[in-house]
């Protein structure tokens, strides 16, 4: 339980003193700002007391209030948002995200690269075939697509993709969907040797 527009009228939050729940979103801006995944050290709970003004003792007895109420979980050495990573997104996940737009956006400051690639691909799309039109959002709209999405941004990783193409690869569904294991991997070698 940790979305915070569903708070107000949540059952665990009726009639919980206010130190509690002040506790329990010091606690949520906690976690965010430091990313943990939704835990709390016993060390850190007095620290986040002390900004609203309870003793270290004080909060330790609020922190047993929300772990009697089930928001919090009592783990060895601290505490466990209940729930927290069924609504927020992990650690890692956010690692991935900040990592892939990074590479999102130092690729579309290389206009050199994004050129190399729509010459080379001749602006169709490498699994389908199609035409691809550069700057709509439609199926046939142009995107750049990484063969290993972990990879660099690379001539030798990037091909030019319809939009339809590269959203049904980043499903994940590589067996079932338009593009495949082996057109991924032909077009590994196909463009092995492609360097700017
Ligand atoms: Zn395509």
């Amino acid at each position: 339980m940790s979305k915070f527009h569903a708070a107000y009228y949540h059952p665990k939050f009726l009639a919980l003193e206010s130190g509690a729940v002040a506790l329990y979103f010091y606690g949520l801006s906690y976690v965010a700002d430091k990313e943990t995944d939704g835990f709390i050290s016993k060390q850190q709970v007095p620290v986040l007391g002390m900004m609203f003004g309870v003793s270290s003792v004080k909060s330790i007895r609020l922190a047993s209030i929300l772990v009697e109420r089930n928001l919090w979980e009592l783990l060895n050495y601290g505490y466990q948002i209940h729930d927290y990573l069924d609504y927020n997104k992990s650690a890692l996940q956010l690692k991935t995200l900040r990592a892939k737009t990074a590479k999102r956006v130092s690729l579309f400051r290389n206009t050199e690269l994004m050129n190399f690639i729509k010459n080379r691909d001749r602006d169709l799309c490498q699994y389908c075939g199609v035409s691809v039109v550069w700057g709509t959002h439609g199926q046939n709209g142009g995107t750049f697509d990484h063969l290993d999405p972990n990879g660099l941004n690379t001539a030798n990783n990037l091909v030019v993709a319809c939009r339809a193409c590269n959203s049904s690869k980043n499903d994940g569904c590589s067996v079932s969907s338009r593009v495949t294991r082996e057109m991924i991997s032909d077009l590994y070698l196909k463009i092995k040797d492609s360097v700017l």
